[in-house]
């Protein structure tokens, strides 16, 4: 068992890419943020779980290990049944491990279970449950929002609202004061992510649980959402300019040369900065000039 936990916590660090640099794992922590809602933080990953009077949402158990001891964790809390899985998108380090829960329904975004069947390495779960732009689930008493708003980290991107508790949950959009490095921004939007930000920040929450991050993440989501308008700005200004002058094929030039143009001194403190920012500059490029 022993073996089977530090080679799951040891994939979870990699595939989280928090900290990719050291591998740091936050402390293990339950705590109960709100009324009715939990932040299950295990081996690196923070799950968002939503007690109701009719049974349990569980968001990403990750993989099957750390879901099997998820469950136990949460039977100390509450005698409800879970009864949902709420996927976050569709990549390997957050899906695993949802057919564990025995009879609970897995819930994902419609672009998630064709991902999910390309996995080689891993179990991936079976879909029960999808949906397009947005999806409720009614738990008794309280309730989850699922919305999607486009591409974001992955394809098959949702973020959660819990509208009674105030609470938003999302995975792999932003960190406290880091640049994640650029390796696990390959295939998100950044356009789409600054939606998705913005739309939290919308939502007026009070507790934003961040699966990578421990505690109360507002603060870290209000920033990111700042720090990612502001890439866009300038982003976007450089090839309208470019653009407006010689059409499109003005724009490929910025493609190479942007990421090295733009600073933006005011978070060099931030972890990462150096690497971090073209990297962000490069894939707000690629998602505004190129859609990808
Ligand atoms: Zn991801």
């Amino acid at each position: 068992m022993t073996t089977l936990l530090l080679s799951a916590a040891t994939a979870l660090a990699i595939g989280g890419a928090a900290k990719a640099q050291d591998f740091e794992l936050p402390p293990n922590s339950f705590d109960e943020v709100a009324p009715g809602v939990w932040s299950l933080m295990l081996f690196g990953v923070n799950s968002m779980v939503v007690v109701g009077e009719d049974g349990v949402l569980v968001t990403d158990p990750a993989v099957g290990a750390r879901a099997q001891m998820m469950i136990g964790m949460i039977a100390e809390v509450t005698d409800k049944p879970i009864t949902h899985v709420a996927l976050s998108h569709e990549h390997y380090d957050h899906a695993g491990g949802a057919d564990v829960f025995e009879g609970a329904e897995v819930i994902a975004h419609e672009n998630v279970p064709e991902v999910l069947a390309m996995s080689r390495l891993f179990p991936m779960p079976e879909v029960n449950t999808t949906f397009d732009d947005t999806h409720s689930v009614d738990l008794g008493g309280i309730s989850v929002d699922m919305y999607h708003l486009g591409h974001g980290d992955g394809t098959g991107t949702a973020i959660m609202h819990v509208p009674e508790a105030d609470v938003v949950f999302s995975a792999d959009m932003y960190e406290d004061k880091s640049f994640t490095a650029a390796a696990w921004k390959e295939d998100t939007n950044l356009v789409g992510l600054r939606d998705y930000l913005n739309k939290m920040v919308e939502l007026e929450p009070v507790w934003a649980i961040n699966t990578h991050q421990p505690g109360n993440a507002l603060e870290a989501l209000k920033e990111n959402a700042e720090l990612q308008n502001k890439i866009y700005d300038q982003v976007f200004e450089a090839y309208s300019a470019a653009v407006s002058q010689g059409g499109l094929p003005a724009g490929f030039p910025l493609v190479f040369s942007l990421p090295s143009q733009i600073s933006m001194p005011e978070y060099s403190e931030w972890n990462n900065y150096e690497q971090g920012l073209p990297g962000y500059v490069n894939r707000m490029s690629l998602s505004l000039f190129h859609g990808g």
